[in-house]
């Protein structure tokens, strides 16, 4: 991917853990590397194809001015933030903040943080079969539309299932997304889980019902195997209610591990059976 650099932009502001610093200041220094397709801009010579880098100075001066943090870490996370929210062609992107006045009685030349957020795309498959099972979904999909980390969220149709596992419980309603995401697969998953809990999920016998169940099926061609976490999903290429509605949205995406596309992993699926 190309890159566009901002090379140690002067910020005075008032960031710090004492309060000296935030009342009376310091300089920071920004370096910023904006991860970004510049082909078409520098085909066509035109600005409004690209990303204004002035424009990013001045988010960044913004941001860092209008705000007292605590922490580099959160100067650069929100910094971070901002610029992939305002500016769309922007993919991914490195700050770092270095802070030369730091408050340490030593010799140094400055302390900094640098983190590398980006855009990343997750599908998520949701289900519910207790009470009022369209609300419990669409108030979930109406939540992470209202979080800051989340953006272009597509939802496909709702479809009405058996139980699957454990029987005796009523039909489900399942459904899935797309989005996109800036937070990592972890920060995601607690989010689902926040969620859920907020829709007064119990969780007392394994897939038995629910209000609401918030799964991550895929975040980008990623595999991952930890003790919380699985992606993709583990069994979802066995599971009709979340293919279905997974195909709708994404037919083409690959499973990376099965290498199978999710419209050819559907089509298996309905044969076996
Ligand atoms: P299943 O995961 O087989 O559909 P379930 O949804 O009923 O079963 P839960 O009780 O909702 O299971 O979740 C149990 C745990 O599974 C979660 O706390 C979470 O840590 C873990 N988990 C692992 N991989 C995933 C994933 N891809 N999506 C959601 N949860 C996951
Ligand atoms: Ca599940
Ligand atoms: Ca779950």
């Amino acid at each position: 991917m190309d890159e566009i650099r901002i090379d140690n932009l002067r910020i005075f502001a008032h960031h710090g853990v004492f309060e000296h610093e935030n009342i009376n200041g310091q300089n920071f220094y920004v370096n910023a590397v904006l991860y970004t397709d510049t082909e078409k801009a520098g085909t066509l010579d035109k600005l409004e194809l690209s990303t204004d880098y002035g424009s990013v100075c001045g988010l960044i001066h913004e941001t860092m001015t209008e705000n007292t943090f605590k922490l580099i870490e959160t100067t650069a996370q929100k910094t971070a933030l901002e610029i992939l929210k305002k500016f769309p062609l922007v993919e991914s992107v490195d700050i770092e903040i270095r802070k030369p006045e730091a408050p340490i009685e030593m010799d140094f030349e400055s302390v900094s943080v640098k983190i590398h957020r980006g855009w990343h795309t997750a599908v998520i498959a949701l289900g519910s079969n207790i009470g009022d099972r369209r609300n419990y979904i669409e108030n979930a999909v109406r939540q992470l539309e209202n979080s800051e980390y989340i953006k272009d969220i597509e939802v496909s149709d709702l479809i009405v299932t058996k139980p699957y596992g454990y029987m005796e419980q009523e039909d489900f309603l399942n459904g899935a997304l797309v989005c996109r995401t800036v937070l990592s697969p972890d920060g995601l998953l607690d989010l689902l889980h926040d969620i859920e809990n907020s829709a007064d999920r119990k969780r007392e016998i394994h897939w038995g019902p629910r209000t609401l169940d918030l799964d991550l099926i895929f975040y980008d061609n990623a595999v991952i195997d930890t003790p919380k976490l699985t992606v993709p999903h583990v069994d979802m290429y066995n599971r009709y209610f979340v293919l279905k509605p997974v195909c709708q949205l994404v037919p083409y995406y690959r499973h990376p591990v099965l290498n199978l596309t999710v419209s050819q992993l559907l089509e298996r699926l309905e044969k076996n059976d």
